[in-house]
C-alpha cells in the first residue's frame, strides 16, 4: 500500500442538511486526513466539466442541476490506499445498495442526491484534485 490522495466532494444535499461535520468525522475515523478543503458554489460550467465523462448519460442534465443547487465542500483526502479506502467509506452509488456504516447508507437521499463524490482511480484523483486545487492549497 502507498500513501495516496483522492478528491472528495460533499454534495449539495449534504451541505443543505448541515452534515459536513458528521461526514468529516466518518472520513477522519476511517484514518483519512483532510489535507485541503473549501466550500464553493460550483458554476454550471465547472459542474459540467467535472462530470464531462457522464455527458452522454440520461441523468447528466439533472446531475448538473443538482450539483449547482447549493454549496459543495471540495476536499483532498490523504492516506494509505486513499482512493479505494474512500470509495469503501462512501458506499455504493445507490444508497439502497450501500453497506451499513458507509456515508451514503447513513446520509444519502437518493441515487442522485448521494451526499459525496470520491475519485474512482489514482489517475482520475490527480486530474480531479488539479481541477479544484493549486498545489499550494494542499497541506499534508
Ligand atoms: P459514483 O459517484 O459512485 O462514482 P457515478 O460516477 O456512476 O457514481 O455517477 C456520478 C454521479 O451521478 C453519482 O454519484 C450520482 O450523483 C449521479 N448518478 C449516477 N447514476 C445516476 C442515476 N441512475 N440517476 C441519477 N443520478 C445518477
Ligand atoms: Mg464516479
Amino acid at each position: 500500500m502507498a500513501v495516496e490522495r483522492t478528491l472528495s466532494i460533499i454534495k449539495p444535499d449534504a451541505t443543505r442538511r448541515n452534515l459536513t461535520g458528521k461526514i468529516n468525522a466518518v472520513i477522519e475515523e476511517a484514518g483519512l486526513r483532510i489535507v485541503a478543503q473549501k466550500r464553493v458554489a460550483l458554476t454550471r460550467a465547472q459542474a459540467e466539466g467535472f462530470y464531462a465523462v457522464h455527458k452522454e448519460r440520461s441523468f447528466f442534465g439533472e446531475l448538473v442541476d443538482f450539483m449547482v443547487s447549493g454549496p459543495v465542500v471540495v476536499q483532498v483526502l490523504e492516506g494509505e490506499d486513499a482512493v479505494l479506502k474512500y470509495r469503501e467509506v462512501m458506499g455504493a452509488t445507490n444508497p439502497a445498495n450501500a453497506e451499513e456504516g458507509t456515508i451514503r447508507k447513513q446520509f444519502a437521499e437518493s441515487i442522485e442526491a448521494n451526499s459525496v463524490h470520491g475519485s474512482d482511480s489514482l489517475e482520475n484523483a490527480a486530474i480531479e484534485i488539479a481541477y479544484f486545487f493549486a498545489q499550494t492549497e494542499i497541506v499534508g
